[in-house]
This record gives C-alpha cells, structure tokens and sequence, in this order.
C-alpha cells in the first residue's frame, strides 16, 4: 500500500466514501464523525482506507494514552487469548485477583470493583455510594442525593443524563432517575451550601473533560474534600479521563494533594484494547455490595484483567522514562507552543499534563470547522462545544510530532483569518 500524507485539498477517495456511506446508513447517527477512516493504527499514527497518515491528537478521548497497539499492551493480550478470556464471576480467574490486588495498591485502595465501560464504573459508584448512605450513614430509605457538579460529563445511561446540563444528552430521554443536585463546578460555598443529611456522595471530575478541560480553581479539590469530611459525605471522583497518566499522575486528584473516597476508573485502563473500568475504594465503602446486589457478565474477565495489569505495570514506573514523567514534559512543550497562539486565532488555553482546551475566536469559525481543516493537514483532533478544540495526544508522542501538530493548528486558523 502506498503511504499518501494526508494534505491541504486532499480528496476524499472512493473507499472512503464507500465506508462512510454505510456507516451512515446503517449505523446510528448518534455521532457525526470526521471524514476519516481509519484501517491501521500505531503509536500515535492512524492509516486510513486510502493509505493517508494522521497524527492521533485525540487518542480515543485518552482510552489510548499509550498510543495505539503498544507491544507491552497487545503481548498480554495476545498471551491471555491464548489461555482463556472469559469465565464469568461465578467462577474466579487467575487474573482477576491479581489485577485487583495491583490497581488497589496503585491507587491506595483496599478494593476494586471490575466492570467495563466508564459509564458503569459511574452508575455502580452511584449504587455504592447510595447503599452506604442507607447501610452506614443510615440515610432514611429511597432518600439518599448525590451532589453532581454543571457542565460535567460521566456517560451515557438513563441516570446519568439525569442529571447532566447538557440538553443534548438529556432531551427526549425521560423521566429521569431523581436524587441528583447540580451545583456550578469550581465553587466551594455552593457546595458547602448545597449538603443536606440526606447527601451520601459528591461526584466530581477533578478536570472536567468533556466540557473542554477545565481545570477547577486553586484550592476546590481540597475544599470538596473538607466539605465532605466535615458532613459525613462520600467524595467520588470521576477519573475515567482524568485518570491513569494523562496528566502526568496516576490521579489528578492526588496531584492536588487530595485523597477522594471512591474512584472510578475506565477509558486508558483497557490499554485502547479492551473496555475496562473500576470503582476502587476502601472495603468500609465497598464492602456494602454483597452477592446478588451488583454485577456485570463481562466485567472482571480475564482477558481485560491482563491487559489491565499491563497498563498498570506502565504506569507503575514513576522514574523519568516512564509515562507519568513523560506526560508532564510533553505538557510543557503543548502550553509552550499552544501560548504562541493566544490572540492569533486562540482566545484562551486550559491544561493539565498533556491534555488542553483550546478556544478558537469563534468569529474564525466552528471547532468542527477547525477540526475538518486539520483532518485535511493530517492531524486528528475533536471539538467539544462550539468553538474549543481538545487535544489528548496518546503519549508516546514524541516532542516533534506535537509541536507539528500544533503548527498545523496555526497554519489553519491563519487560513481562516
Ligand atoms: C468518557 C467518560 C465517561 C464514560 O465512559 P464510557 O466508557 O464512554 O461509558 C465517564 N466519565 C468521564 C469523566 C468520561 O470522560
């Protein structure tokens, strides 16, 4: 196959065409993707059907931290297929201790709970924290509230869009479940504020994603955590983007200085493999589950468990060759060349690690426009409401592709000045 860079005016081919039509007729239209197809990935390149390269700067919004198909990654695979991939939990496996075992000890934690996408790593941290109101807060019974925060994002079940701000994820999917408080993200004495005896959890992003990066005030983490000793509540942190290397920590809670109660884990715990998500938390808050009460048939198999031990493994070299080290400098090389574009064509830039919210002038257009341009110069990224750009390279990147990724992202905003 012949390698054909990606470039300016580069046409859209008939195999393209040809998978998009049928993504589009037969696949449900609950995306709107970019016109790329990708057939092959490594590292942070994709190749699509035409044989163009692009550089990944969105990484599966950061499932693939560790780039696409990273050997480590794909052996424990490879290896664990050949063994068995699923038993179910009515039996045990020789993964599924060990894995728990690991991430407990790398988040600090006495358990975890194994499921698979973060959207139920979210709706089984709402079980848990609702059945520790009523078990140990003793909450009267179907009174329990949990305090979410406005603007955030945590999946895509009935519950959770229950109590999202975005009209988009909840219009046209009532009634919705009841026992969520929404409070604005960043704000302490709204918080304070907001407590009742009957609030069991406050669940919180540490950096909100989804709503373009944004990184909360000075100080709010620690607050959210006197908050919640001071009243007897549970702080859940959403970490399943947040999480896991992304911004140059293991936690981007504990890169704060604050210890949440309960986590909940997904996305880049898979390795980009496997959909793999947790809720991890000490044995006085999970110990609440008892058989019967929660479960998932895939979640915890074997074949998610090893690749899960070796995206631990990963992230437990903490020396300056391994990924958290390398997060926090290519961090510095994005805010270095990201700054030079603050008032060409960028009006303001949020970051944590190698993860940034970029706001284009929205009068030189859309963040989809900016999107589509850059697909044409070979770099892959997504816009998140209306005029920001998110960039969540995988990284492994390396300090030159960034910085080209971001040139590229200059060149088409002073093509659409
Ligand atoms: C992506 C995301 C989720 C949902 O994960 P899915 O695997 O898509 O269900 C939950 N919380 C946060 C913070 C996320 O970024």
């Amino acid at each position: 196959m012949t390698i054909i860079e990606a470039g300016p005016g580069a046409a859209v081919g008939t195999a393209t065409a040809h998978h998009e039509h049928l993504i589009h007729k037969h696949s449900a239209h609950n995306y709107h993707p970019l016109p790329v197809v990708i057939a092959q990935a490594a590292g942070a390149w994709v190749t699509d059907v035409e044989g163009r390269r692009y550089l990944d700067c969105l990484a599966g919004y950061s499932a693939l931290n560790f780039g696409h198909g990273h050997p480590a990654l794909v052996a424990a695979a490879h290896d664990q297929l050949d063994r068995v991939t699923l038993t179910s939990r009515a039996f045990g496996s020789d993964q599924i201790g060990p894995f728990c075992a690991e991430l407990a000890a790398l988040v600090g934690k006495e358990m975890v709970l194994p499921m698979n996408t973060g959207a139920e790593a979210v709706e089984s941290g709402l079980k848990v924290a609702r059945k520790w109101g009523y078990e140990v807060k003793g909450v009267p019974e179907d009174r329990a509230r949990v305090i979410v925060a406005a603007g955030g994002f945590h999946g895509r079940t009935i519950s959770i869009v229950s109590f999202s701000t975005d009209p988009d994820a909840r219009g046209g999917f009532g009634p919705f479940t009841p026992g969520f408080d929404v409070v604005p993200y960043g704000d302490r004495a709204a918080l304070a504020a907001a407590i009742t005896p009957d609030t069991v959890a406050v669940l919180i992003e540490p950096v909100q994603g989804e709503a373009g990066v944004v990184v909360p005030p000075a100080g709010y983490l620690a607050a959210v955590r006197e908050i919640c000793d001071a009243t007897g509540v549970l702080f859940v942190a959403d970490e399943v983007q947040s999480g896991l290397g992304r911004t140059g920590h293991v936690l981007a809670t504990r890169a704060a200085g604050v210890d949440a109660d309960v986590y909940l884990l997904g996305k880049a715990l898979g390795g980009g493999i496997v959909p793999l998500s947790a809720v991890v938390a000490d044995a006085a808050v999970l110990g609440v589950l008892r058989p019967g009460q929660h479960g998932s048939t895939f979640g915890g198999n074997p074949l998610a468990c090893a690749v899960g031990r070796a995206v631990l493994e990963l992230l437990s070299d903490t020396g300056p060759h391994g990924m958290l080290a390398r997060a926090a400098r290519l961090g510095e090389v994005l805010q270095h060349a990201l700054a030079a574009l603050v008032g060409s064509g960028v009006v303001a830039v949020r970051r944590s690690g190698l993860w940034a919210g970029v706001d284009v002038d929205p009068r030189l257009g859309t963040g989809r426009k900016v999107s589509e341009r850059l697909v044409r110069r070979g770099v892959l990224v997504k816009d998140t409401h209306g005029s920001t750009i998110r960039l969540s390279p995988p990284l492994v990147i390396t300090p030159e592709e960034l910085v080209s990724a971001v040139d590229a992202l200059a060149e088409v905003l002073a093509e659409l000045g």
